[in-house]
């Protein structure tokens, strides 16, 4: 399969070698991310301009959004102070006049000259009871006459531009390009013909074609649902086939016995929830089938991940495998490890804590111990995956909030000795997502919460009512044995002055209003071992009153803490404000989460307050969240070149991932190999697109 691959595939091919295009250009052109053709012509407009109908300029109104057509009758320039030039432009329709203002594009002034006729889009305002539009969408209408055949399309497209790429160039450079059969004739169709008829798509070719230059909407709309496959199906296909290469690899085959199990389960002060039940057993169907287990373990806050890991754990460690318990900070390895390190031993099971603060000669013990078998299970932060860390059996590796960690760390514990991994989640992704995301994982969820949790209030209140709130804290504190968080967002963890503020009034809180409380702080410049030691006081009842300016959102179990105040609410997303509010209600009494804003609040912070308030479910938030953002943002920081995803939203087209998902997998389980004759585009363009992700000998 890798002979396919080579510079010699056109599409390929530096943009620079594109006629018309030198070394400048393609410089100039690589800072959106374009390298080669292929990127080129697979770099979509943002939006299209409607040349079709004009508003009459007398029937405009502000607010409204429009495409307008007129003349040039007068423009100016100003330049109100240094590093900032308006542009104005007087545009008259022979019902109406509009200002079309543009900020700092200096040469726009040599193309919008008097004259000249101009379709423009864009929203319109008012400015000193004038209409305006600010840098608005534009086209010259009496401009060469090789374009004229580009005036003649109903929409015109919009492309995304960096400085040296103009709109009019880059228009035509894809119009050339769109026309040149060395290039446009290596876009292969990678779909079968049969789904094509079945959904209504054009062809590859054709769809990249309408969405430069579109025929009509409808054309428009059924080009852009047919690549937005193309994109999903891309990334689910490279998913099913990781999937479908470790499924037939040789896992570890435990016994499933339950001689440690039974009496793990037994001895907890609860019962399983159906759902913990009910996932624990899809778990122990994937350690004993011979197959190697990878899955990803979803659940919102609080609902009980946790337990169901340690009997997970317990298994393999039944089987007479080590097992290892991975979390991304220090204080929970210490709080799993105080939890259960009692309960396991005394079921015979050796438990130990390794993290960044283990002192070096009990570190050397524990390493030993690893290495000849005697530790079964080792709890610990990252410091599980440092060089010298050797199991002598590896069986399970159990990853905590995994989003916190990287593939590589992953891909680090499978390189001792292949084990089975369960990789957890507490912010929850709405399913299509974290298909998207993960689509070689296997995906269980836990959805529901323990029975018997107290209610837990959510109160949207107001920084000029802290006072109140204080006193209400205090109240609380004074008659039970309860804790609270209080939570101060710093802009910036390292910032001096702010930290310096925040614990200016920590010492005014502990010695004003809760000065008969005993209160602690904790902050991000503070060393892990320091933080875990204020959270210990806090937990076991020494301290009551716990301020935190660092996001202890993950994790923490503390059964007492009932309430929380948030300051600055609108500093945070909406997973994160819902991680925070699952530190509290744990236990069994009624918790407070209240809500501190600044009176004045942007419209959008307040709208995602009110709806941190109305809702409960975790997964609910994260989709609201979610959708506010683009897939880039999703991704995270994106690898250079063109985004996984530039058409599809995870979120937004949930179907289409679904759909994307079901494909991908009866494909593989067809032709694993995607040796098929018809299949080839595909493989081709799967390797161009993911080369580096894909192992190429495993693939094919
Ligand atoms: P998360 O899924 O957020 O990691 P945890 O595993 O920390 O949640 O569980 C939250 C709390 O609920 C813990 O104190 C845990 O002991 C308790 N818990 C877990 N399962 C149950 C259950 N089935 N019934 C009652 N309490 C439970
Ligand atoms: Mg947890």
């Amino acid at each position: 399969m890798s002979a396919e691959f080579n510079k010699e595939q056109p599409l390929e091919r530096p943009c620079q070698f594109i006629k018309g295009v030198g070394p400048r250009r393609a410089e100039d052109l690589s800072r959106l991310g374009i390298e080669t053709v292929e990127d080129l012509l697979l770099h979509f407009p943002r939006s299209y301009l409607d040349l079709g109908a004009p508003e009459p300029l007398n029937r405009l109104q502000a607010g409204q959004r429009a495409t307008v057509r007129g003349r040039v009758m007068a423009s100016g320039e100003r330049q109100p102070r240094r590093g900032m030039r308006i542009l104005s432009v007087l545009l008259e329709d022979g019902h109406g006049r509009i200002t079309l203002t543009f900020f700092n594009q200096p040469y726009l002034k040599k193309i919008i000259r008097n004259g000249v006729e101009v379709i423009a889009a864009g929203e319109v305002s008012l400015f000193r009871s004038a209409l305006q539009m600010v840098s608005p969408e534009f086209e010259i209408l009496e401009s060469e006459p090789d374009s004229r055949s580009m005036l003649e399309r109903p929409l015109l497209p919009v492309y995304p531009l960096t400085r040296g790429v103009g709109q009019r160039w880059l228009r035509k450079l894809l119009e050339r390009v769109l026309a040149m059969p060395e290039f446009t004739g290596e876009l292969r169709e990678i779909l079968p013909q049969e789904w094509l008829t079945e959904m209504d798509w054009p062809g590859r070719i054709d769809a990249i074609r309408q969405l430069h230059f579109p025929a009509d909407r409808g054309s428009l709309e059924r080009a852009r649902t047919r690549l937005k496959f193309d994109e999903l199906f891309l990334l689910q296909l490279l998913g099913a086939l990781r999937r479908k290469r470790r499924q037939e690899e040789h896992g570890i085959r435990l016994t499933g016995g339950d001689r440690l199990l039974e009496p793990f389960l037994a001895a907890l002060p609860f019962e399983l929830t159906d759902s913990q039940r009910k996932v624990l057993k899809r778990i122990r169907e994937d350690l004993i089938s011979g197959g190697r287990m990878n899955r990803l373990l979803q659940g919102d806050v609080g609902s009980g991940k946790t337990v169901v890991a340690l009997a997970a754990l317990i298994i393999a460690v039944e089987g007479n495998m080590q097992s290892a318990f991975m979390v991304p900070l220090e204080v929970l390895a210490r709080q799993h490890n105080q939890k259960w390190a009692i309960p396991l031993e005394s079921l015979g099971v050796r438990t130990a804590l390794l993290t960044g603060g283990t002192p070096a000669r009990e570190k050397r013990r524990i390493l030993a111990e690893l290495k000849s078998g005697e530790i079964d299970l080792l709890f610990g932060t990252q410091a599980l995956i440092q060089e010298g860390v050797d199991f002598a059996r590896l069986g399970l590796a159990v990853v905590d909030e995994q989003h916190r960690f990287g593939v590589m760390q992953r891909a680090h514990l499978l390189s001792q000795g292949m084990p089975h991994m369960l990789v957890m989640s507490a912010t929850p992704i709405p399913r299509s997502l974290a298909m998207t995301l993960y689509g070689d994982l296997d995906l269980s969820i836990i959805d529901e919460l323990p029975p018997g949790r107290p209610a837990l209030v959510t109160r949207l209140s107001s920084e000029s009512k802290l006072p109140e709130i204080y006193s209400f804290i205090r109240d609380r504190l004074l008659k039970e044995d309860e804790r609270a968080f209080l939570i101060f967002p710093l802009v910036e963890e390292g910032d001096k002055l702010e930290l310096k503020s925040a614990k200016e009034e920590f010492e005014e809180l502990k010695s004003g209003v809760f000065a008969d409380i005993p209160c602690d702080l904790v902050h991000g410049r503070m060393s892990p071992a320091a933080k875990s030691e204020a959270l210990e006081r806090f937990r076991s009842g020494e301290s009551r009153l716990l301020m935190a300016t660092t996001v202890i959102e993950v994790g923490i179990d503390i059964p007492e803490a009932t309430l929380m105040v948030i300051h600055n609410p609108e500093r945070f997303g909406l997973s994160q404000l819902h991680q925070l509010r699952g530190r509290i209600g744990r236990g069994t009494r009624k918790s407070y989460c209240m809500l501190a804003p600044p009176e004045m609040l942007g419209e959008s912070a307040g709208e995602r307050l009110t709806s941190f308030v109305r809702h409960k479910d975790g997964f609910k938030l994260a989709e609201e969240d979610l959708k506010q953002r683009g897939p880039g943002e999703i991704f995270g920081a994106r690898q250079h070149g063109r985004p996984e995803l530039s058409l599809a939203h995870p979120l937004l087209d949930a179907e289409l991932v679904e759909l994307a998902r079901i494909r991908a997998r009866a494909l593989t389980d067809d032709d694993p190999e995607l040796v098929a004759v018809d299949l080839r585009p595909l493989r081709s363009l799967l390797l161009r697109a993911y080369k580096d992700r894909l192992v190429l000998s495993g693939v094919g």
